[in-house]
């Protein structure tokens, strides 16, 4: 069985209490790995490195050299494909091949597109009568990253190449529940030599970890991707010491489906917005709005593509739907789905746990769920169930559309599915979320502004939003 520990000050350390807990493979429920349980002195050991690190040489590296080594990240990354993939999906539940095709090649991009972005970054420069501004950026300082399970090398990746590639260093606190990818993540750092202290990553529980770095005084900045709840608690931690915060918080994203869509390509684009990852994306169109005349022929299609969905063991490549991330996590979707029963809905497709041979009848697994008849202000419909279930209501006009989406306390993302050109540019902007799709879902481009309104978080990460987070602008004006 594997052991992964801390990373701190360029070595893999043991955590101080000498406390290590178990990583089961969600799909079997099989212990696979022993994690390093830190501690709030392995935290101080971590910031106390990366301090130490940003006035040492690395404090005075060039963009080049910062994005020159990104660089080699992102190709040390493609060279453990692999081995990341089948060890992301273990840890996961999710199939191999989204690990393939999403997540480990995101996270390659994430190193490449930071390393460009900096290396093309431009500064400003302001001239006025008889003196002459310009903008210089400078790290924040020692950055604290704390992601959660659902992508968990993409998510980590999106913070620590940015983060690098405008001269921080970093105290990085993946989730407990899928740590092993950033433990790789520390020891491909490790081969390319970045000077130690740089890059620290210290693996433990988000109270015992995650809270003290959040508080910690020598830490200049968060960026937390996580729940609303967390994001609450770490608002509040944070702010007595003033720190630079990004918040990537939950969702309940709406798919707003008119009668005029293209119809085949639309229960496609919805049903993947539904379930990608086993419905445990922030982005995930969990809310099927439908206008009524198209209400009873989408439903229909929308339960027998869903029902190609079949859950099995995430290592075989030819899976489409793995298990959820952990027990616990299954408990919570049954329980919502539970309440959607209570609450007057039907199950139209799934609602139970599938039956499946050992050993995956010890796994997280849940069925692909479709529920109908449910109100739409109701609580299974309103609040972020993070796994394989969607309702779906219908709407008799633009005006109730928009009204039903935006009812919910989240603002994250949307999705809007027309043929016609003009309603998609007015509903889009009277969607009260950060991004909205039309007539596609999850198309990125990683320039553009991500992250939500409302109980969705607070800042935009992506592109230069990421390079503006990272650094703080300074202006020096000169007298001519
Ligand atoms: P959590 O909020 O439970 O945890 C996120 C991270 O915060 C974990 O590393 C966790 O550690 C840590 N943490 C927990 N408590 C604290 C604390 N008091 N102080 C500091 N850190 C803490 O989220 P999940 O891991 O359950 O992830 C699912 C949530 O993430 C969903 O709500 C989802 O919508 C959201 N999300 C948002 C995205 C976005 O971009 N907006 C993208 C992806 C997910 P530990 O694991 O040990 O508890």
């Amino acid at each position: 069985m594997k052991e992964f520990l801390h990373y701190i000050d360029g070595r893999f350390a043991a955590p101080a209490t000498g406390e290590f807990f178990d990583n089961p493979n969600p799909a079997t429920g099989a212990i696979h790995a022993r994690v390093a349980r830190g501690s709030s002195a392995d935290i101080d050991a971590a910031v106390a490195a990366a301090k130490r690190a940003l006035a040492g040489p690395w404090g005075s590296t060039s963009t080049r050299e910062r994005a020159d080594y990104v660089d080699a990240i992102a190709d040390a990354i493609e060279a453990r494909m692999d081995e990341l993939v089948e060890l992301e999906s273990a840890d996961t539940g999710k199939p191999v091949g989204l690990a393939r095709s999403v997540d480990i090649p995101r996270a390659v991009s994430n190193f490449r597109f930071f390393a460009g972005a900096v290396r093309h970054s431009e500064n400003g420069c302001h001239p006025m009568e008889g003196a002459l501004n310009y903008t210089i950026r400078r790290p924040v300082g020692v950055m604290g990253l704390i992601t959660p399970w659902n992508l968990p090398l993409y998510l980590l990746t999106w913070k620590v190449a940015p983060a690098l590639a405008m001269g921080n260093t970093i105290v990085a606190k993946p989730s407990e529940v899928t740590p092993l990818s950033a433990g790789v993540l520390a020891e491909i750092i490790d081969s390319v030599g970045l000077p130690p202290g740089v890059f620290n990553l210290v693996h433990g529980f988000g109270g015992e970890v995650g809270e003290p770095l959040v508080s910690h005084q020598d830490v200049g900045g968060i960026s937390f991707t996580g729940g609303t709840a967390t994001g609450a608690r770490v608002a509040s931690a944070a702010s007595s010491s003033f720190k630079k915060l990004s918040l990537e918080l939950g969702g309940k994203n709406s798919s707003v489906v008119f009668a005029d869509c293209d119809f085949e390509k639309t229960v496609e684009g919805v049903a993947r917005a539904g379930f990608a990852n086993q419905g445990q994306v922030c982005l995930c169109g969990s809310r099927i709005l439908v206008e009524r005349p198209l209400l009873e022929r989408f439903t229909k299609a929308l339960v027998e593509k869903v029902s190609e969905l079949r859950p099995g063991n995430p290592a075989d490549p030819t899976t489409n739907f793995g298990s959820l991330v952990s027990r616990p996590h299954q408990e919570k979707v049954e329980s919502y789905v539970a309440l959607g029963i209570e609450e007057g809905g039907e199950i139209l497709t799934g609602g139970a746990r599938p039956a499946l041979e050992a050993p995956f009848d010890e796994g997280a697994f849940f069925q692909p769920t479709v529920i109908g008849g449910l109100a739409h202000d109701s609580r299974t419909a309103t609040e972020e169930i993070f796994g394989p279930v969607v309702t779906i209501h219908p709407f008799d006009t633009e005006a109730e559309a928009v009204a039903i989406a935006n009812e919910v306390r989240y603002g994250l993302a949307g999705s809007v599915w027309t043929s016609d050109l003009g309603k998609a540019h007015r509903v889009s902007a009277q969607l009260e979320t950060g991004m909205v799709w039309v007539n596609t879902w999850l198309l990125r481009d990683l320039r553009v502004p991500f992250g939500g309104v409302k109980d969705s978080g607070v800042g935009r990460e992506g592109g230069k939003y990421s390079l503006e987070f990272f650094s703080e602008s300074r202006n020096i004006c000169i007298k001519l």
